[in-house]
């Protein structure tokens, strides 16, 4: 079993590059996030798979009804904090603070408890131990923040590729990292964003056997945008031009041929049935 997770947020939520307006701006800027969120929300459908749906509290704010409209459709809703700030750029009280919003406005819109949280950018780093506790502490019961290898912003390195309990004072936390396939030195991804839809599709099914080989669930993500591709585009270097933009109208086909192909579940769901077999590791 796989699980597949989708990050709500708009097109102007791409992190670190010169061209990403303030928080302030973002009321002003045209709202895309539902495009994309129909064709997920109706792919999904035809292929009776349930997902995890990360959302920004910023967004949730002003659609409740997307979050409201997930959670019926039997999908889990799931925390991507208020604001899209990186872990590594706040203080632990300027975080917890930023969780605790988010997951209070989507309880209320969900009408259920919301037990995940995955940080911008998978930004937990090295630098950032007190995130692990502050997401504890905060009520959620699992997190998706790590990327365990080298990455522009964030990336753990050392953590473990398959999933974990880390031990915090308010007990364990679930890491589900995003998954990576270490080849020799490297950890590469094939699953999410940029690297999904640079990968043929192929190659992103023998990797997803690779993992699995392993004993461990690939875990996939996208984002609302990358099904809308005539989105609007923001400043930046050639280079992340490429990365943010490369191949965005090949999303929803290599989508529709993973859930066709695989049985994908959430992370809740993944998590019930594996609890018990993770090993604990101190953050
Ligand atoms: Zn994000």
């Amino acid at each position: 079993m796989n699980i597949l997770t989708v990050d709500v947020e708009d097109w102007f939520h791409i992190l670190e590059v010169e061209g990403t307006p303030d928080l302030a701006a973002w009321s002003r800027l045209e709202s895309r996030v539902e495009r994309g969120f129909e064709r997920l929300l109706s792919l999904l459908a035809e292929a009776q798979t349930s997902v995890t749906w990360f959302f920004l509290g910023w967004i949730a704010e002003r659609h409740p009804d997307l979050v409201r409209r997930a959670a019926e459709a039997g999908h889990e809703i799931a925390c991507h904090g208020y604001a899209h700030q990186l872990v590594y750029t706040q203080t632990p009280a300027e975080f917890a603070a930023d969780i605790r919003r988010a997951k209070t406005i989507l309880e209320d819109a969900a009408g259920q408890e919301v037990s995940g949280y995955r940080a911008p950018g998978f930004s937990i780093t090295p630098e950032t131990p007190w995130a692990f506790e502050e997401i504890a502490a905060a009520g959620f019961r699992y997190d998706s923040s790590v990327f365990p290898g080298p990455r522009g912003h964030g990336g753990l390195p050392g953590a473990p590729l398959a999933p974990y309990l880390v031990e915090t004072p308010t007990g364990p936390l679930a890491e589900l990292p995003v998954s990576v396939v270490a080849l020799g030195p490297h950890r590469l991804c094939f699953f999410g964003g940029g690297y999904l839809r640079i990968t043929p599709y192929p190659l992103i099914h023998a990797m997803t056997k690779l993992v699995n080989l392993r004993r461990r669930p690939v875990v996939y993500y996208v984002h609302p945008r990358e099904l809308d591709p005539a989105h609007p585009r923001l400043e930046m270097s050639a280079l992340r031009r490429f990365k943010s933009y490369v191949n965005l109208s090949s999303t929803e086909s290599k989508l529709r041929r993973l859930v066709r192909d695989q049985s994908l579940t959430t992370m809740g769901a993944w998590l019930r049935t594996h609890e018990d077999t993770l090993r604990t590791r101190s953050a």
